[in-house]
């Protein structure tokens, strides 16, 4: 049985000529069919071999070989890092890449791109320049802090802070912030991969200014503070305040150093539901290094930021994994731009995708709502149940899953087809439509889908009626 289907596939030869690949072949480097062909008949051979029931449906007819040929040309040549729809309504999702990029940010990018660019030199010298100083002024300018660089990301800032000042030396860290975010980055194994000693004092739910005291001596570099982004401990807690430690590391001549994590630069009104430390809080209370992530809460690309006392800073800046952990001139072009924005805050809240989704008002996300539940109503022939309701966004899954706001979505149901089978369609559509499945249906949250998308989620719903 096996044998006799294997003896039905062609020889790849063979099969090149045959004339319903013309086109393909018109249209397609021949390298590329070849492997689109030596990739179906490997895969064929496999199914054959391990046998079963599927074997009885197998079509391996010139025609249907020709169309999986296709599809796996369309598969080799297209780019498996694509965009998606993102309904989920969480607006900083670490898997869908986090924050999109204002208008000013993509362009940056593209002039980078297609240009030389004065990465590292001088335009008014003449001379050679240094990255850094794109975006050095422009930070000192935004929050007042004496020096700053930007690195790879924030897992990046935080491993050339700690090497650069505390390695071989002690860094004391309050047990409650241990934390690990994004499964890859935790605390305590940076700590040992930067050379420095970890020091963990009080406990889980509570930390006294005392723990931190008498926890230094002649060997410690560094008091860290570590924001508890992903989690919150609430209950019979306390923990020492910024300023408090900055009091304790002016006693003792100890540096104090920031994880910030989520990177809020200043308290905005309409962002208030936000109870995030914003950077401009550290400063102010005098911290001595501050780092936090590009593409969270600031809304512009990953990177990592470290800014604070030029003493610090200026370490960081010089130590060999600096080079090692250095930002690419696309992502600094685009950092620059979103910085550049902060300069007006309110324009920075309309003109920053993450924080025009953050801020928008409840009429404007219902208005979007409507639009694709009307959308997805007037789908011609279609089945779908469709309901605007009242929902819950989340700000980010990585960075700050507590933080809920109230928003609009479309929940949607197909009779006849479960919702796990729906929601695969849907994501089986080019670009994907990523949604959320609630109570049996599917939603689309609003907050986080553009006007461009309501015609992609319209089209892959009619499709997935089809199927
Ligand atoms: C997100 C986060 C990090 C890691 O930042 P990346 O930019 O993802 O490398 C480190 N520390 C804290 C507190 C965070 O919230």
């Amino acid at each position: 049985m096996k044998k006799e289907y294997l003896k039905q596939l062609p020889a790849v030869d063979d099969f090149l000529a045959d004339p319903g690949l013309s086109d393909l072949l018109t249209d397609q480097p021949r390298a590329v069919v070849v492997m689109a062909i030596r990739e179906v008949l490997d895969e064929l051979r496999l199914k054959i071999m391990a046998g079963g029931t599927s074997l009885d449906s197998l079509d391996l007819s010139t025609t249907a070989l020709i169309h999986l040929v296709s599809c796996k040309v369309t598969q080799i040549t297209s780019p498996r890092l694509r965009r998606v729809v993102n309904g989920t309504g969480v607006v900083v999702h670490t898997n869908l890449g986090r924050s999109i990029l204002a208008e000013s940010a993509v362009l940056a990018i593209d002039q980078v791109a297609r240009n030389y660019c004065n990465l590292e030199y001088d335009v008014e010298q003449g001379a050679r320049g240094s990255r850094h100083d794109h975006i050095r002024d422009l930070i000192i300018g935004l929050t007042k802090a004496e020096d700053a660089i930007a690195v790879n990301n924030n897992a990046a800032a935080v491993l050339l802070a700690l090497t650069a000042i505390a390695k071989d030396k002690e860094v004391v860290v309050s047990r409650g912030e241990l934390v690990e975010i994004g499964g890859s980055f935790r605390i305590p194994d940076v700590m040992r991969q930067s050379g420095a000693r970890l020091v963990e004092v009080a406990t889980t739910n509570k930390t006294h200014y005392q723990d931190y005291a008498n926890a230094t001596n002649e060997n410690t570099a560094l008091l860290l503070k570590v924001h508890t982004s992903n989690f919150k401990i609430i209950g019979f807690t306390s923990e020492v305040s910024v300023p408090e430690m900055v009091a304790l590391g002016r006693e003792t001549g100890i540096a104090v150093m920031h994880d910030l994590g989520s990177g809020l630069m200043t308290s905005i009104d309409s962002l208030g539901f936000i109870d995030e430390p914003t950077v401009d809080d550290s400063i102010k209370a005098g911290v001595d290094l501050i780092t936090f992530s590009g593409d969270k809460l600031l809304g512009g690309p990953q990177a990592g930021i470290i800014l604070g006392k030029s003493k610090y800073v200026e370490i960081c800046r010089r130590h060999p994994l600096a080079r090692a952990v250095r930002i690419d001139k696309f992502t600094l072009s685009a950092l620059e731009a979103t910085l550049r924005l902060y300069l007006d805050s309110q324009y920075a809240l309309q003109a920053i995708p993450t924080l025009r989704m953050l801020s928008e008002k409840f009429s404007g996300i219902e208005d979007r709502a409507q639009k694709l539940a009307a959308r997805l109503t007037s789908i011609a022939g279609a089945r779908y149940d469709v309901k605007v309701i009242t929902e819950v966004s989340k700000a980010g899954g990585g960075a700050l899953p507590l933080i809920e706001i109230p928003t609009v979505a479309v929940s949607v149901s197909l009779p006849g087809v479960s919702i796990n089978e729906l929601e695969s369609r849907i994501r089986s559509h080019e670009p994907p439509v990523i949604a959320r499945i609630k109570d049996d249906r599917l939603v689309f949250d609003a907050r986080t889908i553009t006007m461009d998308d309501l015609e992609i989620i319209a089209a892959a719903l009619r499709i997935a009626d089809r199927e």
